[in-house]
């Protein structure tokens, strides 16, 4: 036991678990409520993170994250990170740093930092003891062979012929499994409980395999390596977690996690309490992948740019994306806890992000489909600075400036030769505000010999600058400009969802069944081939400059979206993320 557990939290017991302090709450919140006005592990909460280092976070770690660190936080518990680096096949320390950062990142710290590492020893002095108590054996059939022999719910298993092998013969292999003697796939250890048990994860479970490869942290000391299902729960113990929470598919382990915990405690003068696991939904949103397998699939597979491609689900790539820590709260807040398997909505999640970001980001002005409008009565080499606002939701923020002068990009979308009624843009003859600046009239374009529009031309009015007399009449429409002498080019990158089903989760599954095709060839069936448009050539303006070497993260392009500069960016040239659309753009 660690002093972690010292750390007795005063739990304030002016909190009641009636039904009225109930109302609200989430189901593991009641449970931990009720715990603790019961007085229950001593008053003490204690709960972990538990990744496996195999893969960077994603948005669903995100909600475990929230509930595992958010809980503890709230009811002055403690929350440990550990690492459940019990595979060292597909564990590796760049993993662990990533996930370290992101949990921070999400704006959350650990107590302490465990790893399941850390209790290969006691692991192994259990394992040792239960064969010595003629409840663990070695097997040395293969994996089809125990497969096999598991029987189906409704029809009870077959023992193994090792099942009773001598215990002296039993120890002396498991000795061997971990000196390098034996190859993998040769031999297991298995519990020996109840083949017959409807519980399939009671027959007879495998807790200790052969695997020769060496871990991340603790080199070639084991070659025998305990199974999630042996790890998890004595961890859990040993560390002194009072409340174990994970996700719903590990219900069914809940027996042995329990059985488990007794084994340990049994004849063991161990501290007396045990943790308790309690499961919630996993987030399975539409039109996206999680599971790091997945992701670590496309990863290799060149599917995507790395890990934090701004397409991708990971904490990463919606960092890179222009996510905000507190934005991923917020969904994570909206779409709660429960023990129903849901799909959510993608929608919910970039409305969260662009309520948060519509606090945050700083406004300015970028054309990314440009066309040149020009003032025809505003004098040549005639320049003003207009005052624009920073964040009109925090008008405290302040202004900074933007140049006017005859010569603007626009955008394409915003002017048409031949308009519809409802058309409240540049339309010739019509009148148009330019924001921050003068109400223009326009009076018409030229084209060239395939007929597209090259030039715009208007007339502008000078009493009609924001707080002149002439600023007051009603004109329907706004749009932004930047002055074609006054901006910077660059390059701006806009994301589509990656795939093209509603439930990719599902259809990945299916895909590989109905085809017999590996989970590679079933992706390149559902991936959108138009998840990334690039645009080479956008105007921004040179406010951009400043915000980037202030270290500014979020922006808003006037009327265009929520965006962020990419990290490949450089003073000299700033490329641009679309991190969310203003609207929701999803419905069409
Ligand atoms: P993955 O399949 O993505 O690797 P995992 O469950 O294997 O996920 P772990 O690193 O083992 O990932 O999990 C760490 C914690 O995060 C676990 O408690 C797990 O239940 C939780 N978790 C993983 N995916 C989700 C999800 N989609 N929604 C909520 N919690 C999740
Ligand atoms: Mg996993």
């Amino acid at each position: 036991m660690n002093d972690t557990q010292n750390n007795t939290s005063a739990y304030d017991t002016s909190l009641s678990a009636d039904k009225e302090s109930m109302a609200g709450l989430n189901f593991i919140e009641q449970i931990v409520v009720k715990d603790l006005a019961q007085g229950k592990n001593d008053g003490r909460l204690q709960t972990r993170f538990p990744p496996e280092p195999n893969g960077y976070l994603h948005i669903g770690h995100a909600k475990a994250i929230c509930m595992d660190f958010g809980i503890a936080k709230k009811y002055n518990g403690i929350c440990n990170l550990r690492f459940d680096d019990t595979n060292p096949l597909k564990e590796d320390m760049e993993y662990m740093d990533a996930i370290k950062e992101d949990i921070k990142w999400l704006g959350f710290d650990w107590a302490g930092e465990y790893y399941a590492s850390d209790y290969f020893q006691q692991l192994w002095d259990l394992a040792v003891r239960l064969i010595k108590e003629g409840r663990a054996y070695v097997d040395e059939q293969s994996a089809e062979q125990i497969a096999q022999q598991k029987g189906t719910p409704t029809r009870p298993g077959t023992d193994s012929l090792y099942r009773n092998r001598p215990i002296e013969e039993s120890l002396e292999l498991f000795e061997k499994m971990n000196s390098g003697e034996i190859e993998e796939g040769k031999m297991v250890l298995r519990a020996k409980i109840d083949m017959a048990n409807s519980n399939m994860h009671f027959r007879d479970p495998i807790i200790y395999r052969v695997v020769n490869h060496p871990h991340p942290r603790t080199g070639s000391k084991w070659k025998a390596y305990p199974m999630y299902d042996f790890a998890h729960g004595q961890s859990d113990f040993f560390e002194g977690v009072t409340h174990s929470l994970c996700t719903l598919e590990f219900v069914p382990h809940r027996p042995l996690y329990d059985l488990f915990i007794d084994w340990v405690k049994e004849g063991q003068d161990l501290e007396d309490h045990r943790p308790r696991q309690y499961e919630f939904n996993k987030l399975n949103l539409n039109y996206v992948l999680l599971s790091k397998r997945n992701l670590l699939i496309m990863v290799k597979e060149g599917l995507v740019d790395g890990w934090d491609d701004p397409r991708m689900p990971t904490l990463c790539g919606f960092r890179r994306r222009g996510y905000s820590p507190e934005g991923i709260r917020k969904f994570v807040d909206k779409i709660g806890y429960t023990t129903f398997d849901a799909l959510n909505d993608f929608a919910l999640l970039e409305s969260a992000i662009r309520e948060d970001l519509n606090e945050r980001a700083t406004r300015v002005s970028a054309v990314l489909k440009p066309v040149k409008l020009v003032i025809t009565n505003y004098p040549e080499g005639q320049t003003e600075e207009m005052q624009a606002i920073d964040n009109p939701e925090h008008p405290e923020a302040g202004c900074h400036t933007i140049t006017f002068s005859r010569e603007l990009w626009i955008e394409q979308d915003d002017f048409m030769e031949d308009a519809p009624k409802k058309y409240f843009r540049l339309t010739p003859g019509k009148e148009v505000r330019l924001k921050n600046a003068y109400i223009v009239e326009c009076s018409g374009c030229k084209k060239d010999d395939e007929g597209n529009v090259t030039e715009i031309y208007c007339t502008y009015d000078p009493d009609s600058k924001s707080g002149m007399p002439g600023a007051n009449r009603k004109v329907k429409g706004t749009i932004h400009w930047l002055s074609t002498q006054h901006c910077n080019k660059s390059e701006v990158r806009l994301y589509d969802r990656l795939w093209m089903v509603e439930n990719p989760r599902d259809e990945l599954a299916s895909l590989q069944e109905n085809e017999k095709c590996d989970a590679l060839t079933a992706m390149k069936k559902m991936i959108n081939p138009h998840s990334l448009d690039v645009l080479n050539d956008c105007y921004v303006e040179p406010y951009l400059e400043e915000l980037y070497e202030r270290g500014e993260k979020y922006l808003q392009f006037q009327r265009i979206g929520y965006f962020t500069f990419d990290k490949n960016s450089s003073s000299e040239k700033l490329i641009f993320n679309r991190t969310v659309s203003l609207k929701d753009s999803w419905k069409k």
